[in-house]
């Protein structure tokens, strides 16, 4: 249920409204407009009885009741489509945002030469996997906290942003301590405790779509993070498991659509992981960019065919630098901007 107050509504009034809820036992998520604040409601049970207990407060315009099963993910609670800001970084603007770096963080040289090759073309935020969800538990399965020292250290030098993936609810804080987005892998997007976790933990989360997830499932996934009282969820789309083995994964790049139509929240898109083969990374970005991505994730390692995991997909440096003026393009063909730093 959404209360919409008048465009004259005090504080105080919005205030009574927001303590009524509270005293209900239910949530209130206070959304501020340009015009007006709206008071999105959310727990249960709602009782019957609601919208007239709202209505008749002063202040209040109309009460709404939302039947989509994701609400503060929806356009209902949010007319306005989220922006995240870090820093000067602004993630769901006109501008794409590039995440670019290793499968998994080896070694500080192939860190940080990774973070600079990538902060040349424009990306403004590094990846790297510390803790690593392999297929097989004899894989490499990641560096760990000195992963973590890795990723901080190449901030430091670059000024790029970092990402990393957190895999248990137990290692949130830790992760939080040096990570500046979490990234919630595709193994673990159903991981409610998890999810619920990073929703506590005070930094924007990036939940990947699930191998066999539905969009509505990964909105609701979403939703339990923001539940939290976390606002900064990003989607990103990164192949889901089909009946096709000549890709590692199927990008679904009509999930962007449908995401764009039924949640504020940016959506980005990972080629690398859908692709599985570094030969088809180049069409399923140019792909997603067209489809209207918010933002895209790309692993890119100095030396691909010695990675310590996922070498086929891991682009080259020349390879990636052969790619952002094409993402330029197809970005200012759709209206949005992609910019490469003059060297
Ligand atoms: C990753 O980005 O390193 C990763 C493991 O991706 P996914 O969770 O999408 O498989
Ligand atoms: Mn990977």
């Amino acid at each position: 249920m959404i209360i919409v107050m008048s465009t004259t509504a005090s504080q105080e009034q919005i205030s009574v409204v927001t303590h009524r809820v509270e005293d209900l036992g239910l949530h209130a998520h206070l959304i501020g407009g340009e015009e007006r604040t709206i008071v999105g409601v959310v727990g249960l049970p709602l009782p019957p009885t609601l919208d007239e207990m709202f209505e008749s407060l002063p202040g209040v315009e109309r009460v709404v009741r939302i039947t989509k099963k994701f609400k503060l993910a929806g356009w209902d609670f949010h007319p306005t489509k989220t922006r995240i800001q870090l820093g000067n970084l602004t993630i769901g603007g006109d501008e794409i945002t590039m995440i670019a770096g290793p499968c998994s963080v080896e070694t500080e040289d192939q860190t940080l030469e990774t973070a600079r090759a990538v902060a040349a073309q424009g990306a403004t935020i590094l990846r790297g996997g510390a803790y690593k969800p392999r297929t097989s538990p004899y894989e490499f399965r990641g560096l760990g906290e000195r992963g973590l020292e890795i990723l901080a250290r190449a901030r430091e030098e670059t000024g790029l942003k970092i990402i990393t993936e957190v895999m248990a609810p137990a290692d949130v804080a830790l992760v939080g301590q040096y990570t500046d987005i979490f990234q919630i892998g595709a193994r673990n997007s159903q991981n409610y405790l998890l999810l619920e976790e990073v929703g506590k933990g005070g930094k924007p989360v990036m939940i990947k779509r699930g191998l066999s997830m539905l969009v509505e499932e990964w909105l609701l996934a979403a939703e339990y993070i923001m539940a939290q009282g976390n606002p900064d969820v990003i989607l990103c789309e990164r192949g889901i498991r089909t009946f096709e083995t000549s890709v590692r994964n199927v990008l679904d790049v009509s999930s962007v659509a449908v995401v764009q139509q039924q949640s504020h929240l940016p959506v980005f898109i990972d080629p690398s992981h859908a692709a599985g083969k570094r030969a088809y990374v180049e069409a399923l970005t140019l792909a997603g960019v067209a489809a209207g991505a918010d933002g895209l994730m790309i692993e890119v390692h100095p030396s691909p065919d010695h990675a310590l995991s996922d070498a086929a997909q891991q682009l080259d440096f020349a390879q990636f630098a052969a790619l952002t003026p094409k993402v330029r393009a197809v970005a200012s063909a759709v209206g949005r901007t992609y910019t490469v730093p003059a060297s």
